[in-house]
């Protein structure tokens, strides 16, 4: 039985060397009545297989390194999150999502080679190295997928060696299955992203509702994590300033600020091309008609003044309610900082070294 936000795939396509790996193994008995087929002719397509309504299910060997520095840009204030690369697009259906136009196609991958994953990690994490804040969350939801695979579960498993890394499960579903494998609840963060419950509705198809989520979030709390919270990607609509007050309302009816190890504000921003995908596949979609300008970084973004106001309003509302050291901005300037904290991410030692530290609560 799936959960709600999980559509059966059509058909599971399998890379030969990775057959008989556990990740590989353990989708194929989850979902036994699911036809699957191995992909070992060069010349195959995944686009050429029939998944009768549904979606492929590609489970690749993946050939890359796993992990990665977040893709930012010097032109704004990126957190130097490290990424754990576990695959590729995602079954839940955001109308703004920025993968749609970041990969060639949308087959949703999953990196079933986990035996390279963590021979690498075990390089990367050696004895003595620096503290790591890293996450999954990504080029993927951490957790969507989580019922079928177990990655996160097996990654939180893995990880209770190596007590210099602070993992972060970023997700919009609930999903709580990889928490009896967590040896050290201050290792690792589980984080949601929030947005007001009319945004949630209308353009987060397949999602957690926010009550939901925070209920998750609290039930963490309560097994002694700390979770992290993101408003990404903050939307002007008419009626923002009423949704998002709301939003912090309902984080406030089930979390203590203290339980709150980082909360980032992120105005939505995407690459020129999204625009189109969104035209088409999402025409209930009007905030792209909102006034963009083209950023330093190549993306569209909000004009700078209703930036502003946007981030002031909902900084004051989390200030109100006990935040203050977790807030940050994701990809603004300092001029931005400036104006909505009262400090620049240099004040603070640089935004990396501060998140290091908000979650090693060093
Ligand atoms: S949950 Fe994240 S990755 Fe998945 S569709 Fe929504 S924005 Fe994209």
């Amino acid at each position: 039985m799936l959960p709600g936000h999980l559509k059966q795939p059509g058909h599971i396509l399998i890379d030969p060397s990775v057959l008989n790996q556990k990740v590989a193994r353990r989708i194929l008995s989850r979902l036994a009545n699911v036809p699957w087929s191995l992909y070992s002719d060069p010349e195959q397509q995944v686009r050429d297989i029939d998944p009768g309504g549904s979606y492929v299910l590609y489970l690749k060997h993946y050939k890359g390194r796993f992990m990665r520095f977040c893709p930012g840009t010097k032109h704004y204030q990126c957190c130097g999150y490290r990424i754990i690369h576990m695959g590729e697009n995602c079954p839940l259906n955001c109308s703004y999502c920025i993968l749609k136009a970041y990969f060639q196609d949308s087959v949703l991958k999953v990196w079933a080679n986990q035996d390279d994953l963590f021979r690498e990690l075990e390089q990367q994490f050696s004895p003595g190295s620096r503290l790591i804040r890293a996450g999954t969350g990504e080029f993927t939801d951490s957790l969507a997928l989580e019922s079928i695979t177990g990655y996160s579960r097996d990654l939180v498993a893995f990880l209770s060696e190596y007590p210099g890394v602070c993992l972060e499960l970023k997700s919009k579903i609930v999903d709580l299955t990889w928490m009896d494998r967590v040896s050290d609840p201050r290792r690792v963060l589980p984080a949601w992203s929030v947005n007001s419950p009319e945004i949630i509705r209308t353009q987060e198809q397949g999602t957690a509702s926010l009550e939901n989520r925070l209920r998750a979030a609290r039930a963490c709390a309560d097994q002694g994590f700390r979770v992290c919270l993101h408003f990404d990607p903050i939307i002007h609509y008419p009626g923002w300033k009423q949704g998002y007050a709301k939003t912090v309302e309902v984080i406030s009816d089930y979390l203590a600020p203290e339980e709150i190890a980082y909360l980032s504000l992120g105005s939505f921003r995407f690459m020129p091309q999204l625009e189109k995908i969104i035209f088409r596949k999402h025409p209930g979609a009007s905030y792209i008609f909102n006034e963009f300008i083209t950023g330093l970084d190549g993306k569209k973004r909000l004009l700078l003044p209703l930036r502003l106001e946007q981030f002031g309003f909902i900084t004051d509302q989390l200030r109100k309610f006990g935040l203050d050291r977790q807030i940050y901005l994701c990809m603004e300037s300092s001029y931005v900082w400036e104006k909505i904290l009262g400090c620049t991410p240099k004040d603070l030692g640089g935004l990396d070294n501060h998140l290091l530290k908000l979650s090693f609560e060093l």
